[in-house]
């Protein structure tokens, strides 16, 4: 598929999905339909540009290894939403935007420039060097525990799930936490 051949139809089912998905997981689409719609758009642009949903306000790389940080959810929604109360597109807002109480403000970028991303661009969110290890805790777990990079969701088993069931995003955005 051309980007050409985004139908409406392709955009309304994707709109419903991540609205569907978002409210699930305690998440708020923007109100502002035509708006959410036309990034919903630039998601399924992207799509057909690159097979993945890249974020529709940056520019991508064009290879999933050095763009799965931006990937829509993005590693950096939830912190644009704690700080901002929105993610850099505005696809995503808080319950106060949500509602109409506060506005949507203009948002920097908070993705790490290129070169000082690993991987040639992916954003390997190394674990917190202030990390609890099971050495140090002097515990020993029976399972690793993995770690949602979107939305922080915690799991303990041999492998991270194929889909966060929170956040919906596979299981390469998942990273080893203990
Ligand atoms: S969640 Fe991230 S990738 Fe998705 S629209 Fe918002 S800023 Fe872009």
């Amino acid at each position: 598929m051309s980007p050409a051949d985004v139908t409406d139809g392709a955009v309304e089912a994707l709109h419903r999905q991540i609205v569907r998905e978002a409210e699930q997981g305690g998440y708020r689409v923007n109100p502002d339909v035509p708006f959410a719609k036309s990034l919903v758009r630039g998601l399924l642009v992207n799509q057909a540009r690159y097979g993945y949903i890249s974020c529709p306000c940056r520019l991508a790389a064009g290879r999933k290894e050095a763009d799965l940080d931006i990937i829509c959810p993005c590693d950096y929604r939830d912190p644009d939403l704690n700080e901002y109360g929105a993610c850099f597109c505005a696809l995503y807002v808080s319950e106060d935007i949500y509602k109409g109480l506060k506005k949507p403000q203009s948002i920097p970028e908070r993705r790490p420039p290129q070169g000082t991303r690993a991987d040639g661009g992916t954003t390997i969110m190394e674990a917190p060097t202030t990390m609890t290890t099971t050495k140090a805790t002097g515990f020993s777990l029976k399972y690793p525990v993995w770690r949602c990079k979107v939305c922080g969701y915690l799991c303990a088993r041999d492998e991270p799930p194929g889909q966060c069931p929170v956040c919906k995003v596979g299981k390469e955005r998942f990273e080893r936490f203990i």
